[in-house]
């Protein structure tokens, strides 16, 4: 570009910034760039080159470089920055230099923080989660089926296969999962998983600044939250701490070797992970749990290292920055270094305080389950700093309530002691409630394909405290057994595909039954959405009693009343035992059926079903 200026012709060459191709020496450095402007100053760079721990390095810009730090391994250089809040350019060159002669420049970029609202907005009650994995649910670009980089081909008859789902399809279903009646789409892992196989679900990351091929680029992941955003919905980004995937390109040259636990033979994790409350532990079992691999291809990272600490802590920020996402859903929270998870989430919400973080602590019981929400008064002084927690007990509590016969502990009364087990919690509103996930066996199989079972089901989830999530395809009633195969329970999305026989997304394309559960959602999820008394309003609920589970959620303004019809047959409910909420009100209008309740002293209940009342006075 040629520009005149007093006369002069002035030469402005620019120069196109790539940490992949500057170099000789240098191979890698990250994160690949950083960003001025945020609440913290200080950032960590790691360079990776042969013997790049031999060199100097100096920077343009006084005072930037505070120290630098070395491991065993001189192929890494570790740099320690503080980033002035004055920064005006945003290329800052470091030169490395041997025997004080100059070697090579690093032109590192620094973008000024995005101050765009709209971004980082997190999410509360009033919102509904939908899960998705992105093999499996809408393939928008089959030319990025295959990756020449990768090794793992797509293969959609091999249920453990790549199938071809992409960010671009996750893009073009937007307005589905809107339509539905989601607010917020949590996305498992979308970052590369080089393996050989079984890479589909994107927990075995091999790099940690880069969409996975198969799924698109950085740039369709920024596009398709932008996209949401465009629509009011919001993107929780999976994050995995715990384990990278051994395909991950620095197992071949370990920054350090306390990187990873290293063991001579395969160390599986025991998954017990109530080892870390249980005052009778084995030193034995605390290891396995927290030090032992989550899996063959996952070796278990060390984050007592406080370099990979900081590493992995930066790598969320860039994220959050970088794409702008509302949420974090913490991959298998109890099985990393738990101080420095809580460091890391105090960190981020010091950065986004509005942004959401969920911690997945599969756990059977309240107890173990509550010791990993943040604030509560741990035994041990423990604070997670995580807000919100997936609530595995509830789950397991409603799997077995619609299924088992009703008595003093079983079947519909499960729900009862789980909900009075929430003064465990430092905050019972800030779990997830959820049927089934990627993990789990399908509801509808759990039900033994029982349609009324599910909208049981389904009418407390959305109705009880805590913040639903729904797993891609419940609402089409998919089915699978976690024991068979995973690759099955998160099968295709019909209609995702380009040449599928049926198109799901459409409501052509859903048979009878289909129809009839998606509506059934739909209806409460929409009306869900314009009732702060369901988000945040008070719970009283009574002892089940003849296999009818009743409850209330109230405010100042609204009182919504709950009846679970757990038997096969009709019922009539006399309502005279909750009369201490009832004594206020005359009639109501049954959501589920659409129905005016003239008579609340004696209440027809449908069979194996639900209603969700608005009193009136
Ligand atoms: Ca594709």
């Amino acid at each position: 570009m040629v520009v005149k200026k007093n006369g002069v012709l002035i030469l402005l060459i620019f120069v196109f910034i790539s940490v992949d191709l500057f170099s000789q020496v240098i191979k890698k450095v990250e994160p690949p760039f950083w960003f001025s402007g945020l609440q913290e100053k200080s950032l960590q760079l790691m360079v990776y080159g042969d013997r790049i721990s031999t060199y100097d390095v100096s920077c343009n810009i006084a005072g930037i470089i505070t120290g630098t730090a070395k491991t065993e391994n001189p192929n890494y250089l570790f740099i320690d920055l503080v980033i002035p809040k004055d920064l005006n350019q945003t290329i800052v060159k470091f030169d490395f230099y041997k025997n004080k002669k100059k070697v090579e420049t690093l032109n590192y970029e620094i973008k000024p923080k995005n101050k765009e609202g709209n971004r980082n907005r997190g999410f509360a009650n009033e919102d509904v989660i939908y899960l998705l994995m992105p093999d499996r649910f809408s393939n928008g670009d089959v030319t990025n089926d295959n990756s020449d980089k990768m090794h793992e081909k797509a293969s959609r008859n091999n249920p453990d296969g790549r199938h071809g789902g992409d960010i671009k399809g996750i893009i073009n279903q937007l307005d589905y999962i809107k339509e539905f009646g989601a607010t917020t789409i949590w996305i498992t892992p979308l970052l590369e998983n080089n393996q050989p196989k079984y890479t589909y679900h994107g927990y075995a990351i091999s790099n940690y600044y880069q969409v996975d091929p198969r799924f698109g680029t950085n740039e369709n992941y920024v596009e398709l939250v932008t996209n949401a955003h465009q629509k009011d919905l919001k993107i929780i980004m999976d994050v995995v701490l715990n384990h990278c995937g051994s395909g991950h390109w620095w197992m071949n040259d370990l920054p350090a070797t306390d990187w990873v636990h290293q063991y001579d033979d395969f160390t599986r994790s025991n998954y017990r992970s109530e080892v870390v409350q249980d005052p009778y532990a084995s030193m034995i079992d605390k290891k396995l749990q927290n030090d032992g691999w989550f899996d063959m291809n996952m070796p278990d990272l060390n984050q007592k290292n406080k370099l990979l600490a900081n590493y992995l802590i930066q790598n969320t920020i860039w994220w959050i920055e970088y794409a702008g996402i509302d949420g974090i859903r913490l991959d298998t929270q109890p099985y990393s270094d738990k101080d420095m998870v809580a460091q890391w989430a105090k960190r981020i919400q010091d950065e986004y305080p509005s942004l959401t973080i969920i911690g997945e602590a599969w756990l059977q019981e309240i107890s173990h389950t509550a010791y990993w929400q943040k604030n509560e008064l741990n035994f041990d002084g423990y604070n997670s700093n995580i807000p919100v927690v997936t609530d595995f007990p509830m789950h397991y509590a409603i799997e077995n309530a619609f299924n088992e016969e009703h008595s003093w502990t079983n079947g519909i009364s499960r729900l009862y002691y789980i909900l009075s087990q929430d003064f465990l919690y430092d905050n019972p509103m800030n779990t997830i409630v959820f049927l089934d996930n990627h993990d789990l066996t399908r509801i509808f199989s759990s039900f033994d394909k029982d349609i009324n079972k599910l909208k049981l089901a389904i009418a407390f989830q959305l109705t009880t405290r805590g913040i639903p999530s729904v797993f891609y395809g419940t609402e089409i009633l998919k089915e699978g057994f976690a024991h068979e195969a995973h690759g099955i329970m998160r099968s295709d999305f019909p209609g995702g595909w380009p040449g599928d026989s049926k198109n799901a997304f459409t409501p052509e394309g859903k048979t009878d039954q289909q129809k009839e559960i998606y509506n059934y959602y739909k209806n409460i999820l929409d009306w869900r959405k314009t009732k702060p008394v369901i988000h945040s309003g008070k719970l009283i609920h009574f002892i089940p009693e003849n296999n009818i589970y009743v409850y209330f959620r109230y405010n100042e303004n609204d009182c919504i009343m709950v009846i679970l019809n757990n038997n096969s047959t009709q019922q009539t409910l006399k309502t005279n035992h909750f009369s201490e909420i009832l004594i206020n009100y005359k009639s109501g209008f049954d959501i589920v059926s659409t129905s005016e309740i003239q008579n609340l002293k004696e209440i027809k209940l449908p069979a194996k079903g639900a209603m969700i009342i608005e009193l009136k006075h």
